[in-house]
């Protein structure tokens, strides 16, 4: 095996060669980078960033030949909003995957589901910070919630003039529309 390799996050990666030299490679991502993710996060992303490495090897074939594998594992803290008292949550993430990588995709059947590892389409090259936020998405937990905290207090009770409704308002555009 390789030493560790650090590598630009948004290059993308022929993952079967590294799979074939046994290489681990790691580096971090920013979180602003990755758009899908940012926009479950409960506070703007600023210069949080994602540790990852990944680790491609060849798993030998019982029939012979060899299945290329790579390993990814992700580390982050993740600004969430906690379900109970709304604020933000630092969510830490530690997060691991094992990727088949095949040629096609394969159908979803209840093998592929059970499988220990996932298929993972690599005849094109990766880039790995897409992967990697990929990873966090997945690791999002349902309910994100502090240890221990108390729901916010009842808001104060609104305005309640008939003008400020909403349903004052929808009538008087409808009454200036005519
Ligand atoms: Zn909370």
């Amino acid at each position: 095996m390789t030493d560790e390799e650090s590598l630009a996050d948004s290059i993308p990666v022929d993952l079967r060669a590294l799979a074939r030299r046994d290489a681990r490679v790691s580096g971090r991502s920013a979180l602003a980078a990755m758009p899908r993710l940012a926009a479950a996060l409960h506070e703007a992303p600023g210069a949080r960033q994602a540790q990852w490495t990944l680790h491609g090897s060849l798993r030998a074939l019982p029939g012979g030949g060899s299945q290329p594998m790579a390993e990814l594992t992700v580390r982050a803290v993740l600004p969430l909003q906690c379900q109970r008292c709304l604020r933000t949550v630092e969510e830490p993430i530690d997060e691991r995957a094992l990727f088949r990588l095949v040629d096609v995709e394969p159908e979803l059947s209840d093998e592929e589901l059970e499988a220990e590892d996932e298929a993972l389409c690599a005849d094109a090259p990766v880039v790995l910070r897409e992967l990697v936020e990929d990873q966090l998405i997945l690791a999002l937990p349902l309910v994100p919630m502090h240890a221990a905290c108390e729901p916010p207090a009842a808001p104060e009770p609104a305005d309640a003039s008939p003008d400020a409704s909403p349903f004052a308002v929808l009538q008087r555009l409808r009454s200036t529309k005519r």
